[in-house]
């Protein structure tokens, strides 16, 4: 199979023929249709800090024989510990997960340890679906978490960063709640597109003029985006650190408001998943994807990294539709 390989950290992502992989035991292997380049894989190749070698690719859908086209569920627990025993395996301790510790999407086919991570999608192109695994189903468990802080009108939900989780956010913020939301981009091009996904506001930071919220989902996660949002929330309220970024809070008193309540997000369980697959299987989302051949990876991550994309870039190792 062809798969985009990191041997060596300088010389970065690499064309390669691989043999296939082979199943064993539970174990099935997925021919991959769609994988999407995430951020977070930016940030394995800036801050080396995963075992060589590695295939990336977190976020994957394709096909299956007997199984049809399906998602697949990244995190793969131990299956005995707590949180592997709730159906959480994102939050084992033991976790594996395809694009990280194990070869993941960025290749012509990737072996799943087993079944019960695929994610029928019916209807939904395998090719535009590969964002739903990660993506939407992280922003989906965050706005769920978040959603006993917005029963009302009035209540707001402040979103930092109307990136591709962020847009997820945006549309989950309405369907889950009726609090009234606020995104908030430094883009013109992400502020108009948040305001199209069911934003009520899309602003900078600077015209919130003093506004405070009961939520503040931050998706960038950087410094300055952390005190932003101590500075934004209710006392009561609550802060959501989404994503990859590697900023800090200090939370100590007087940095924040009393009775803040801080949480931190990680992926979705295998329900999120499956959840977030029904909404749009039921054609109740909307996310922009760019097919982009498997041969160009190198091209694609240089324009995720200079920020020149609009929606998730795909891998299509399988070829375009
Ligand atoms: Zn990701
Ligand atoms: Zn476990």
């Amino acid at each position: 199979m062809l798969a985009a390989v990191v041997r060596d950290y300088d010389a970065g992502v690499q064309l390669e023929k691989l043999p296939d992989p082979v199943p064993s035991g539970d174990a099935v292997v997925v021919d991959v249709l769609g994988a999407g380049i995430c951020h977070t894989d930016l940030h394995l190749l800036q801050w080396r800090n995963r075992e060589l070698p590695l295939i990336m690719g977190h976020e994957i859908a394709g096909t299956v024989p007997g199984y049809g086209p399906v998602l697949v569920h990244q995190s793969w627990g131990c299956g005995h510990c707590r949180s592997c025993r709730r159906g959480e395996e994102q939050l084992c301790s033991d976790v594996t997960e395809a694009g990280f510790e194990r070869p993941g999407g960025y290749a012509e086919k990737v072996l799943v340890p087993h079944p019960r991570y695929l994610i029928p999608l019916g209807e939904l192109d395998p090719r535009r679906a590969a964002p739903l695994t990660d993506a939407a189903a992280t922003s989906y468990r965050a706005v769920r978490r978040a959603a006993p802080w917005l029963s009302s009108e009035q209540d707001r939900a402040v979103v930092i960063g109307a990136g591709a989780l962020g847009q997820f956010a945006i549309q989950f913020l309405r369907l889950l709640t009726p609090a009234h939301v606020i995104a908030v981009d430094l883009s013109e091009d992400k502020r108009a597109d948040a305001l199209v996904l069911g934003a009520h506001e899309a602003v900078t930071a600077k015209e919130l003029g003093g506004r405070r919220a009961e939520v503040v989902l931050d998706l960038v996660t950087e410094d300055d985006t952390l005190a932003l949002a101590a500075a934004l929330v209710e006392p009561g309220g609550m802060i959501m650190r989404i994503g990859s970024g590697n900023g800090s809070l200090p939370f100590g008193r007087g940095v924040v408001p009393p009775e803040v309540t801080f949480m931190s997000a990680r992926g979705g369980s295998l329900a999120d998943v499956t959840e977030v697959v029904e909404l749009a299987r039921a054609g109740r989302l909307r996310w922009e994807t760019e097919e982009i051949p498997l041969t160009d990876v190198v091209g694609a991550l240089d324009r995720l990294a200079r920020g020149d994309v609009q929606g998730r870039l795909i891998l299509t190792p399988g070829g375009p539709a």
